[in-house]
């Protein structure tokens, strides 16, 4: 048992310069999903290094890290954890036959159309070359492309937030004005969330 005094009394000078400390830490913390995936090791290895060093720094993280490696050495007595909910599955690069899964990408997507694949979805990805948007077409065995409407789409870059688009009825996608860099693409399915981890965009 703890030898403080429970209950309200007013709060010490301590307490308020922990507070601040904890709340400017938080600033530039990793988000919980961050954490989750780096306990998950699902992480790019820069990414990981990244957290690695926050966490030598941040009491917060370090806490945060060990209550979740605490929780995934638990037997599962909850069902749902909540980050491992969610089963991920990452896509690889494929070499498609010419034209084969071209058919339905909106667009005139130019010659760096590349072609993902994860289990039974496959996932187009080009560039339009009028626009300069970034088009995908998602395409799961199985399921008709209206049953995709409305999934979330995410492009996250290195760093920043990740634009957000969503699946139509064709299982299309479009993010528009996307600048030249690496990012990482995330489409939610029925199934779970499918994962490109490396998409360049030129
Ligand atoms: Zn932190």
């Amino acid at each position: 048992m703890s030898m403080q005094a429970s209950g309200g009394g007013p709060w010490e000078p301590e307490d308020f310069e922990r507070e601040l400390r904890r709340s400017l830490y938080r600033f530039d913390c990793p988000d919980a999903q961050m954490l989750g995936d780096y306990q998950l090791e699902l992480l790019e290895p820069e990414e990981r290094t990244r957290i690695a060093a926050h966490a030598v720094d941040c009491d917060e993280c370090r806490d945060e890290l060990q209550t979740l490696r605490a929780f995934l050495a638990m037997p599962t007595l909850v069902a749902d954890p909540p980050f491992a909910a969610v089963r991920r599955f990452v896509a690889t690069l494929f070499t498609p036959t010419p034209g084969l899964a071209f058919g339905g990408l909106r667009g005139a997507a130019d010659s760096s159309t590349r072609v993902f694949e994860a289990h039974d979805v496959t996932v187009s990805v080009g560039r339009a070359q009028t626009t300069g948007s970034l088009l995908g077409l998602v395409v799961a065995a199985g399921q008709t492309p209206d049953s995709l409407e409305g999934h979330e789409v995410r492009l996250s870059p290195r760093d920043g937030l990740p634009l957000r688009t969503q699946l139509d009825d064709l299982g299309n996608f479009e993010f528009n004005d996307v600048p030249a860099g690496d990012y990482a693409l995330e489409i939610d399915l029925p199934d779970g969330v499918l994962v490109i981890e490396e998409l360049r965009v030129d």
